[in-house]
């Protein structure tokens, strides 16, 4: 399953709705280029009126009072356009930190479902490759854009106001440069993504070659992988040269359309002038507005390139919000600590349901083992009854309320998923604990330490609670790493626990040590224990087996031995090859 994308219709949405939000400030960048654009003008028009002055043999004072104004025009343009381009820097900017922080909230509040069924790679090269490029975008090239509209726009006008024959020598740029854009545009989309993908796909096995190296030099498949580095580099080596082909034709054709208008009307203008339809004034004016166009007009073509990108990177962005929440809070409180699962399914893939209807009753206070085969699901089970996932049929509830109308505080607060899989955050070791419980007071942390065997090795930390730990921090262990991650369900002490024990990554010695501190945790809650080693299901106070999506058997260990069915036979086997 792949995360939505934003229809351009959304995305349209979505932007009219930033340019309404930034009315103001926005108005008033664009107000300030509009002076800042209108005053360049005055240049060829006060030289222009100059060469008239000249070529009528009008006082030197006169010219002197219009140079020292292009002067001041020049000056003033300069104020101007620093002080358009600082708002709209700052515009930019803050637009884009909101757009991250909308992006972040939409992030978090994604369907954990939905993060597992799509991947986390399409979301991190949404919030790393996309969210940049629309940096790009927002920073640079609305702006850019929107300044080079309002300069190109005014140009022409005074270009036409200056000397309306005159400019229309202009013309014969247009067919060229609209012509030689059009036909770049619908191929440069084609030749980028080409390119970015050849080179993801270089990036990728240059990594796995890296990764795998000593893999690759037990196997003897260096040549293979040179092979493949080579033939991945060829394939990139193609993408650049359609690329550069694709600019290598349009930016020639851009230059002489941009050219052509200046000597378009410098010749029209000449014969203009000779026939007395224009003076020398008018044409030398339009001519310099000729040349000033090119600039702008320069810059909106390549920066429409970038726009391109950034509207399709708002498209991902965007669709992000387009996940249905998965689930809907309604305030109601549980009324008791009992968890019921009833004829519960659940499917990954549409139509293929893992879970065909389980029924389970979990008594307080009870712990209660699950075996079974794998792929039965036991694991998927287990993360329905902790409300990770929320059923496609039937229902969990606690205490009579539905796990999913529970906010997900108020879940966290009843039941618990407790896996192998932890993560220290960067930040200090209060930081890490208080995730659990933001209120915690610093001898509720040490307690909750504690409890878990920690206290005397977080008191020995250079700085106590307020030791930075994860990536570049102090370092922790994976063992010391279960410990807080146990630390922290001892703080938002849930009366259900579900504990995942799948994969056991920790050397034995540290398993012993932790087992300890597991157990302190488990001390007076429920338990789903998803066993894998039958022992746990020989202390547990009921077994339940699972086999094809289904609970087959469901008893105490005695019971079920007794019954002779399923279990009684993983227990024969596994006992008969065990010395406990
Ligand atoms: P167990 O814990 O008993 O080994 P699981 O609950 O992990 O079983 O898996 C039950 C079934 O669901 C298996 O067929 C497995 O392939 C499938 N399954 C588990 N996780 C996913 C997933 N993230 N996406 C698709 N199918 C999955």
């Amino acid at each position: 399953m792949k995360l939505p994308v934003a229809s351009p219709g959304e995305v349209r949405a979505e932007a009219g709705e930033l340019f309404q939000q930034h009315r103001g400030p926005l108005s008033l960048a664009l107000s300030l280029h509009v002076i800042a654009a209108a005053l360049g003008l005055a240049g060829p028009f006060l030289l222009g009126t100059m060469v008239d002055a000249v070529a009528n043999g009008t006082s030197t004072t006169r010219i002197d009072v219009l140079a020292a104004t292009l002067a001041a025009c020049i000056l003033a343009q300069a104020l101007f356009t620093r002080a358009a381009v600082r708002r709209s820097l700052v515009l930019g900017e803050k637009v884009f930190a909101e757009l991250r922080e909308t992006f972040i909230a939409r992030i978090l509040r994604l369907p954990l479902s939905t993060v597992e069924r799509a991947g986390t790679g399409d979301l991190i090269a949404r919030t790393t490759g996309d969210i940049d490029a629309l940096a790009r975008t927002v920073r640079f090239a609305v702006p850019e854009i929107l300044i080079a509209i309002v300069t190109t726009v005014l140009t022409l006008a005074a270009a036409i106001l200056t000397g309306p024959f005159v400019a229309a020598g202009a013309i014969v740029g247009g067919p060229l440069l609209y012509a030689g854009t059009r036909w770049y545009l619908n191929r440069a989309r084609q030749g980028y993504l080409w390119e970015r993908a050849a080179y993801a796909t270089l990036d990728g096995t240059v990594t796995e070659t890296v990764d795998a190296a000593r893999t690759i030099e037990n196997l003897g498949l260096a040549g293979v992988r040179v092979r493949r580095t080579e033939s991945d580099l060829a394939e990139a080596y193609a993408t650049e040269r359609r690329t550069l082909f694709l600019r290598s034709v349009w930016f020639p054709t851009a230059e002489l359309s941009y050219v052509l208008p200046v000597a378009a009307t410098l010749a029209w203008g000449a014969w203009l002038a000779s026939a007395g339809w224009a003076t020398v004034g008018q044409v030398a004016a339009v001519v310099l507005y000729m040349v000033q166009i090119v600039d702008p007009v320069d810059r909106l073509v390549s920066w429409l390139d970038e726009l391109q990108v950034g509207t399709s990177s708002l498209a991902r962005v965007v669709g992000v919000a387009k996940v249905p929440d998965d689930r809907e809070p309604t305030g109601a409180a549980p009324d008791g600590e009992d968890i019921h699962a009833d004829d519960v399914r659940y499917a990954y893939v549409d139509g293929q349901d893992v879970l065909h209807g389980v029924s389970l009753e979990l008594r307080p206070g009870e712990r209660l083992a699950m075996v079974g085969p794998s792929g039965a699901g036991k694991s998927t089970l287990g993360r329905l009854l902790a409300g990770i996932h929320p059923t496609r049929a039937g229902r969990v509830a606690v205490g009579g309320v539905e796990l999913v109308a529970l906010e997900l505080d108020q879940l966290r607060r009843e039941v618990v998923l407790v896996t192998q899989e932890h993560h220290v955050f960067v930040g200090t070791l209060r930081d890490n604990l208080a995730l659990a419980a933001p209120s915690a007071s610093d001898d509720e942390l040490r307690q909750a330490l504690d409890a878990v065997d920690a206290r005397e090795w977080a008191d020995a930390l250079p700085d106590g609670l307020d030791t930075v730990v994860g990536s570049g921090g102090h370092s922790v262990g994976p063992a010391r790493a279960q410990q807080i991650a146990l630390a922290r369900i001892v703080l938002a002490d849930p009366h259900t626990l579900v504990l995942d024990e799948a994969t056991s990554l920790l050397d034995p010695r540290a398993a012993r040590h932790l087992e300890r501190s597991l157990s302190a945790v488990l001390h007076g809650r429920t338990v789903v224990a998803i066993a894998h080693r039958l022992h746990t299901a020989h202390d547990a106070d009921r077994v339940g087996v699972v086999e094809e999506g289904r609970i087959s058997e469901l008893g105490s260990h005695h019971e079920l031995v007794e019954h002779g069915g399923a279990y009684a036979k993983l227990w024969e086997s596994w006992h008969g090859r065990s010395p406990t």
